[in-house]
């Protein structure tokens, strides 16, 4: 077997069955957890979605709110201005263009303003199980130290794990990695010497330091 697939094999063992951090009860309050969690962890937008679902967890209901009352509801999370402005136009094409409905195919999501690819394939797989790989700051991380996919933008490391990992793991491998980069392969500190992915990782004991 080649590093490549012990690696996969390794990260399966590890993480199967992973689930994603964030809590949402249907594909809208998916969709603006992933927006809120750029540049902020999974805990911090679960304590904000929290309280904002409570009272505006469907498109219409968060139309309700001014920009400036919703940064005041997601100021925590950094970048609460963009963040107010994506989640509100997202929410208008929803509306107006779907029905109320969140799209369920990467195209329509890929359309919504405000969504990027990386949220469009969170959304695809993990709400309607697509096949997609988002490329998120933990799998672009991961996948170059192991050298699973090698690129210096998260496209040409989504279309390198797409040729590596077979189609109908594409949606579960996205959380191995994830999973690997918060708990073992640190962005500044990796621990490399508790990773048992370390005999086949051509970064082991050579990066972060
Ligand atoms: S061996 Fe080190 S660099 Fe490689 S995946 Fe593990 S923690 Fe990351």
């Amino acid at each position: 077997m080649d590093k490549r697939s012990e690696i996969l094999r390794e990260l399966e063992r590890l993480y199967s069955g992973a689930k994603p951090a964030l809590k949402f009860k249907t594909p809208y309050e998916l969709l603006v957890a992933v927006i809120l969690s750029a540049q902020c962890t999974d805990e911090r937008v679960n304590k904000v979605t929290e309280v904002l679902f409570g009272e505006h967890n469907t498109p219409e209901t968060m139309l309700h709110l001014s920009q400036e009352e919703l940064e005041k509801y997601i100021f925590s999370c950094g970048f609460y201005r963009n963040k107010a402005a994506h989640i509100l136009s997202a929410s208008q094409d929803i509306v107006q263009k779907f029905g109320g409905q969140v799209p369920d195919n990467l195209e329509d999501l890929q359309s919504l303003a405000g969504v990027g690819r990386k949220t469009a394939n969170v959304v695809y797989a993990v709400a309607f199980g697509g096949d997609a790989i988002a490329v998120d700051t933990h799998v672009f991380r991961v996948a170059n130290r192991t050298e699973l996919a090698v690129g210096n933008t998260p496209e040409k490391v989504e279309e390198g794990l797409m040729r590596v990992i077979p189609k109908k793991k594409w949606s579960e491998a996205h959380h191995w990695l994830i999973w690997h980069g918060r708990k073992v392969c640190h962005s500044q500190k990796p621990d490399c010497a508790h990773c048992t992915l370390a005999p086949w990782c051509p970064s082991a004991f050579r990066t972060g330091k």
